[in-house]
């Protein structure tokens, strides 16, 4: 049997923090896609996983030798509400394997079966979200932001019952850790001080070490999940990425994009955008994605005021200090992310308002967010490209006034056009993993068992910032007749 040499960091913490439960065996496991690179990133033997076995492990009938699976308990705020308890109703983790790079990561199926935290649900997942969740996580980790991987999709032989029945699947996610605010709240909420310290102890010890030499640990961890957050919105805001379900048991401490649920890219800039169809009150649209994360973050802080101080009225105004640095931590990250795209190499006051008039200016006529910026890359360094640009927009004429202005603000700066423009191809991205064309593969899939597309769509935006000539028609927006205006919870 191929060897997974796990550890159980998470599973030497104290009996309550999670529950011991093996995945549900299924009928009839296939193999759909293996994640060759990341297996072999994960020291695992690829090629022997790409045998039968390497369904039957990653559908949870057959478990490797070292793993302990667990389900985690966790809690946290479902669109402001509190839940005191919520939990891995339908994930399971195998164990932590050490990558090359010598760092711990999390191996969980996603989609095995019923756990002491699955309340109503049946533990499942199905073939539609399993398939958006890999094509959109691969998509992140290639445009370089902070993700949990897709490691295997097998489908299960066995039909789930949803609105209609469908075709059940189990995704194997790779992650830092699965540890989220939400798990801090778990044990904040029963009082459980002791257990709060061993968790905060353990983050400290696995994401953020430094923070062990601080003066006061604790607050340092506190400012080290607000920075790696602060960061992580500002790199989803530059690709303009909604998350789409931003509850506090989906924001990972580790500060990376977890639970790819009814998340999408923008077509069309609107900062309004909502993809989401349980997020009625637009909660979590594009725009609110750092206030949001501020406000979870907040939440983080009130479950760490006993690990700061044992005077909790000397402890709060630390927490507060550091929860007021967010929007400077976000700022900071937005602007150096958004001169990146706009091809600036230096600082000044004035670029602020140059990337507000851009977004406005886009807003106004209907641009393309993805393909405005790949079209401003090529601008950088032809004049001829100029054109290419303004079609973007409903009235070309209308962002004539921008395009003047950033230039004046390029000629201030030393750089060679075909460097800048290098620089810009390689942060504005040609290929996302757009909606419509998500949604058509997982119809192909399930329709017609045809996984073809997907196969094509993951290759297509696992290099996002190449040309790829062959598949240009990938980076056009749907025509109005593909346009999909929801996505549906993870399910
Ligand atoms: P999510 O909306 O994906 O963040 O999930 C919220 C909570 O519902 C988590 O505790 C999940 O484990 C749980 N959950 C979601 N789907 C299922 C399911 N099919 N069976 C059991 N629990 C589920
Ligand atoms: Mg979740
Ligand atoms: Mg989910």
């Amino acid at each position: 049997m191929t060897r997974f040499a796990f550890e159980h960091t998470y599973g030497r913490l104290p009996d309550r923090f999670f529950a011991r439960v093996s995945p549900t065996p299924v009928a009839s496991p296939r193999l759909i896609r293996l994640n060759e690179a990341l297996a072999t990133d994960l020291q695992l033997d690829a090629a022997s996983l790409l045998s039968p076995e390497g369904a039957e492990i990653f559908a949870g009938n057959r478990i490797p030798d070292e793993a302990e699976p667990i389900a985690i308990a966790y809690a946290g705020h479902q669109f402001g509400q509190f839940v005191p308890q919520l939990g891995d109703g339908r994930a399971i983790l195998l164990g932590e394997l050490l990558d090359r790079r010598g760092i711990r990561r999390d191996v969980q199926l996603k989609g095995a079966g019923r756990t002491p935290f699955s309340r109503r649900g049946d533990g499942r997942a199905t073939l539609g979200p399993v398939l958006r969740e890999y094509l959109v996580s691969e998509a992140m980790a290639a445009l370089g932001i902070p993700t949990t991987r897709a490691l295997a999709a097998v489908v299960t032989g066995e039909m789930v019952p949803r609105e209609t029945f469908l075709p059940g699947a189990v995704l194997t996610r790779v992650a830092s850790s699965h540890i989220r605010i939400g798990t801090f709240q778990f044990f904040a909420a029963r009082g459980d001080v002791e257990g709060l310290r061993a968790l905060a102890d353990h983050v400290i010890a696995r994401h953020y070490p430094e923070a062990a030499d601080k003066a006061s640990p604790y607050l340092a961890l506190l400012d080290a999940v607000i920075m790696a957050l602060a960061a992580l919105v500002a790199q989803w805001m530059s690709v303009g990425f909604i998350h789409g379900v931003m509850n506090t048991d989906n924001m990972s401490v580790a500060g990376e994009t977890i639970d790819y649920g009814p998340c999408a890219f923008m077509d069309t800039y609107d900062p309004e955008t909502v993809f989401s169809s349980i997020d009625h009150g637009g909660r979590y649209a594009y725009n609110n994605q750092a206030p949001i994360a501020r406000w979870n973050l907040a939440r983080l802080a009130e479950t760490l005021l006993p690990l700061i101080a044992d005077d909790q009225q000397q402890a709060l105004p630390m927490a507060q200090k550091s929860i007021g640095t967010f929007d400077a931590h976000f700022e900071a990250a937005y602007l150096a992310a958004m001169r990146r795209k706009l091809g600036l190499f230096t600082q000044q006051e004035e670029d602020k308002a140059l990337i507000k008039t851009l977004f406005a200016t886009m807003a106004r006529n209907g641009a393309d967010f993805t393909l405005t910026f790949r079209a401003l890359s090529q601008a950088a360094a032809s004049q001829d490209a100029e054109d290419r640009l303004r079609s973007l927009f409903k009235d070309p004429a209308d962002c004539d006034a921008w395009i003047a202005g950033w230039r004046q603000r390029l000629a201030q700066e030393p750089q060679d056009p075909m460097e800048r423009q290098q620089a810009m191809r390689r942060v504005n991205p040609a290929y996302i993993p757009r909606n419509h064309r998500v949604e058509a593969v997982i119809a192909a899939a399930i329709g017609q068992n045809d996984f073809s597309p997907f196969e094509k769509l993951l290759s297509i935006v696992t290099d996002p910032y190449s040309d790829q000539p062959d598949f240009s028609h990938y980076m056009e927006p749907p025509a109005a007749h593909e346009r999909v205006l929801q996505t549906f919870c993870g399910t």
